[in-house]
């Protein structure tokens, strides 16, 4: 196949967190040129620098015809819990997409899938199929680490492995081993969300269960419909679990009141999820909430 790599943004000019995006994206891309051509591919990496603007980017991606276009970036949030990769896609047609996420988890990261994004201009108007690769977020420390200690080879060969559904085989590079307690403990923050959830739920008599940190169907059962005016503790317990998934709740941030910034950051992850964007938190809503 014939691919277009590119690394997100010009040098110095993307996100900085604990590391600094543009070098995260060129290490990347510099791997992936490497590890696809491997495999046998035909890569053009596109230096940001020599495009001025995506509208610049796209005119070379489309004056000659590429399988993909792959655009290489890393997150960054202002919560610096958010943490994990995604993948960005016009439409949500591509199972490659869904490889890549999947193949980068592997290394540890948490897998935040594929997200629709029909605002972004690469994707929009790339006549190759194009997918955006969010490989980690910068702002988040455990991901840094993780970034730090697989490297960006590993990144890269789950990405190629992704796309093309080959597996990488490589006489002088081996494949990182992941650490046994990183794949055991994703880098999902310690969280007793789920128990303080259980317990709330049956403090307020919506349930009658146990409290064991793991949801399963009488933690579903139990959580009760939350609106735009809920107020109180299950209300506050799922506003964190927003702002952990890197949900905006404006300034109040958990505050425990349903309000604006509460309904918005529903309706953000219910679009995300695939759900019916009505801002009500029903079953649905939580089953999703609670990653059953
Ligand atoms: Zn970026």
């Amino acid at each position: 196949m014939n691919f277009f790599v590119s690394a997100g943004h010009p040098m110095y000019k993307g996100a900085v967190g604990v590391l600094d995006e543009t070098v995260v994206d060129r290490a990347v891309v510099k791997e992936l040129d490497i590890v696809l051509r491997e495999m046998g591919h035909t890569v053009t990496v596109l230096n940001s620098e020599s495009a001025k603007d995506y509208v610049e980017e796209v005119q070379v991606a489309n004056s000659s015809s590429y399988d993909w276009y792959v655009d290489i970036h890393a997150n960054c949030y202002s919560k610096e819990s958010a943490n994990g990769v995604e993948t960005l896609v016009y439409a949500d047609n591509k199972p490659e997409a869904h490889s890549i996420s999947k193949n980068i988890s592997e290394l540890g990261f948490y897998n935040r899938g594929v997200k629709v994004r029909t605002d972004l201009y690469i994707l929009k108007n790339t006549k190759a199929k194009a997918l955006l690769v969010e490989c980690f977020f910068i702002s988040n420390k455990n991901d840094c680490d993780l970034y730090n200690k697989v490297g960006a080879k590993a990144i890269a060969i789950a990405i190629a492995e992704g796309l093309t559904g080959q597996t990488y085989k490589s006489n002088e590079i081996e494949k990182p081993t992941v650490n046994e307690t990183i794949e055991a403990k994703p880098v999902q923050p310690t969280d007793d969300w789920v128990a303080r959830l259980q317990a709330e739920c049956n403090k307020q008599g919506y349930s009658n269960q146990v409290v064991d940190n793991i949801a399963g169907k009488n933690t579903l059962a139990g959580c009760p419909t939350l609106k735009k005016g809920s107020k109180g503790n299950i209300t506050k317990l799922l506003q964190e679990k927003l702002i952990s998934l890197g949900y905006d709740l404006g300034k109040h941030g958990a505050d425990g009141d349903f309000g604006t910034a509460t309904y918005n950051a529903v309706v953000k992850f219910q679009k995300d999820n695939g759900l019916t964007t009505d801002g009500i938190v029903g079953q649905n809503t939580w089953r999703k909430l609670l990653n059953l």
